[in-house]
């Protein structure tokens, strides 16, 4: 089924495609319009779209994924169609990057008093120039040898209860879907089935501003859909989607164009633009 690929990552956060390997890889799924949507940056956009020429087929949509906090859980939100280039916005931007470094840095540290050493070094490396973040951090320990795959890291370590996790304050979700609202963007919750209280939030956001629902994504089997594509009807939100793909390396990963938003649906989100 040709789809809307709206939820891919690159090397310009946590992807370990480069902007034009994943074009590549776009170009021959079943997508014929995608977007980038990497963790607070839009530094692979303009590339992205140079690089989309290359194939008539394909249509580029601008994207983002932002990470806002709550209280013991995490919000992601998406944005499409934003005016990125305004300086105020790539302000914020590059501050909740630098708050990612220092984020790291102190994950490093916990690791270390576990006994699990990596080096700064060998992760700002693996990063590059992207967007730094735990898959980064969990790559180094696959290499030093404490893990066999990225995930395993996430386990009892990297993820929110693990024992190396570390946070900086983060703006709330409520913030985040203003922001992309700032740049006449459209904002749509990111895989809301990780969320607790998921109903709750769906509520708050939709009182902000919130356009969409991501219902089509990754693994999420039939049933999960259905129950996501009730709750979009339920608040009027566009049923979105996309495969999130990454590229780590973790066996069973949902490949790009092999998930995402319906074509016909697509176009409601489109006409949500202002
Ligand atoms: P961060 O942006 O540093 O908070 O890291 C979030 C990213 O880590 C997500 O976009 C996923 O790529 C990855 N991630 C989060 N939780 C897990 C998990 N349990 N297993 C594997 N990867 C995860
Ligand atoms: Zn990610
Ligand atoms: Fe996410
Ligand atoms: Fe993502």
């Amino acid at each position: 089924m040709e789809v809307a690929d709206l939820h891919l990552h690159t090397t310009q956060s946590d992807g370990r495609l480069s902007v034009s390997e994943l074009i590549d890889v776009v170009a021959l799924s079943n997508a014929s319009i995608f977007s980038i949507t990497d963790h607070d940056t839009t530094n692979g956009l303009d590339a992205a779209a140079e690089y989309t020429k290359k194939y008539p087929h394909l249509r580029l949509i601008p994207g983002i994924e932002l990470s806002a906090d709550i209280d013991g859980d995490e919000i992601h939100v998406l944005g499409y169609f934003l005016d990125y280039q305004q300086v105020d916005f790539q302000r914020k931007l590059t501050s909740f990057r630098d708050g990612r470094i220092t984020r790291a840095q102190m994950m490093i540290e916990k690791l270390s008093s576990l006994g699990m050493e990596v080096s700064w070094d060998r992760v700002q490396e693996i990063a590059g120039d992207g967007t730094i973040g735990r898959p980064h951090i969990a790559l180094a320990l696959v290499e030093e040898g404490y893990f066999d795959l990225p995930k395993e890291a996430f386990v009892n370590h990297l993820n929110r209860t693990g024992l190396a996790y570390a946070e900086v304050p983060k703006i709330s979700p409520q913030e985040a879907v203003q922001l992309i609202k700032s740049v006449n963007g459209v904002a749509v919750l990111a895989h809301p089935f990780e969320i607790t209280d998921m109903t709750k939030w769906i509520g708050i956001l939709k009182e902000e501003g919130l356009d969409g629902l991501e219902v089509y994504y990754g693994n999420y089997g039939p049933s999960t859909v259905e129950h996501l594509l009730r709750l979009s009807r339920a608040y009027d939100l566009v049923p979105a989607g996309g495969s999130d793909f990454h590229g780590l390396g973790n066996p069973g990963e949902v490949r790009p164009g092999t998930v995402g938003t319906p074509i016909d649906i697509f176009d409601r989100l489109e006409r949500l633009v202002i």
